[in-house]
């Protein structure tokens, strides 16, 4: 992981360079990593081909040009080299991407979406480079500071997760929101108390199943993948579905007419507000990802990575 650190010194060196000799661009698009000089790099997998690219050159070259560039790039971008979790240049973002448009699996194979691009973008800005990792979403609160340094799942802020880790500054309003047939008689409540409900687990969708069907309750059915949830409401073995509205949006529009959305305000739902979940205590990453957030908004990268993933989603 050291000649990581070499990369990305060598990387925000020559960016600095490069932004200097053109008296001054944007310093929040100019201090990047090795990986940016791929294009907002869509996949691992792409950043680490074109790391392994770079590798080679960077080994022949001087330690010392590495360490005074790194130290005068500093003053543009936050020096995390000391940090607990990204110290070693790589930040590991946990997902779970069965919650399209925010994450899902592309063609390849790999997690994409909004909140892989967001991140990526963040990590760009900070020369970190972005591991993203799939895993089921009940997981991820807990693996926060060992398995992974980060969530970005459309996870809504609630006290008890604060209790855990830290949020970012939220980038995104969301409300619950209730999936069923088309032609269900589901309206209100009521009717959802009736009714067996399909959440995942671990959600704040799923916390609402149990005020409803007191916890524990065989009314509500739990799975770890949402795929599964809306195949199952498919079939028939449930009722309806309590997800995030965008993503519930997302499965309607996947299933070929089969599928209705109702408004979270038809049941009371409250709210809820999406941010990035990050290690207890450790604000000098919380304030370099919230730098980052805040430059992303105020040069419109924000606004169009909405406008790419979220506004113009379809699904195939
Ligand atoms: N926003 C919901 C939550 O935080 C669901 C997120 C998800 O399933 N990815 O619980």
């Amino acid at each position: 992981m050291k000649n990581m650190k070499k990369i990305v010194a060598l990387a925000m060196a020559a960016a600095m360079t490069a932004t200097l000799a053109a008296c001054g661009s944007s310093s929040g698009s100019s201090s990047s990593s090795a990986s940016s000089s791929a294009p907002a790099a869509e996949s691992t997998a792409a950043a680490e081909t074109t790391q392994t690219n770079v590798d080679p050159a960077v080994e022949a070259s001087t330690d010392a040009t590495a360490t005074t560039e790194s130290t005068a790039a500093d003053a543009q971008t936050p020096d995390l080299s000391s940090d607990k979790y990204v110290g070693d240049g790589v930040w590991t973002v946990g997902t779970n991407a069965t919650f399209p448009p925010f994450e899902y699996i592309d063609d390849n194979g790999q997690p994409t979406g909004f909140d892989v691009a967001l991140v990526q973008e963040i990590g760009k800005r900070l020369g970190l480079k972005v591991e993203v990792q799939d895993m089921e979403f009940d997981a991820l609160v807990a693996s926060i500071g060992s398995k992974i340094d980060a969530a970005a799942a459309g996870m809504t802020v609630t006290d008890e997760r604060k209790k855990t880790v830290d949020f970012s500054e939220a980038y995104y309003d969301a409300t619950q929101a209730v999936l069923v047939k088309k032609g269900s008689s589901i309206k209100t409540q009521d009717d959802l108390k009736n009714a067996k409900v399909g959440v995942q687990l671990g959600t704040t969708g799923a916390g609402i199943a149990d005020d409803l069907h007191g916890e524990g309750s065989d009314k509500t059915i739990t799975y770890n993948s949402y795929n599964d949830v809306v195949q199952d409401l498919i079939n028939g073995k449930t009722d309806a579905v309590i997800m995030d509205q965008v993503p519930a949006e997302a499965y309607q529009s996947q299933s070929g007419d089969q599928l209705e959305v109702l408004p979270g305000t038809q049941f009371n739902f409250d709210t809820e507000e999406y941010a990035i979940a990050l290690p207890k205590g450790d604000t000098e990453l919380l304030d370099a990802v919230n730098g980052a957030i805040d430059a992303m908004k105020a040069d419109g990268t924000f606004d169009s990575l909405v406008d790419k993933w979220i506004n113009n989603y379809s699904a195939e």
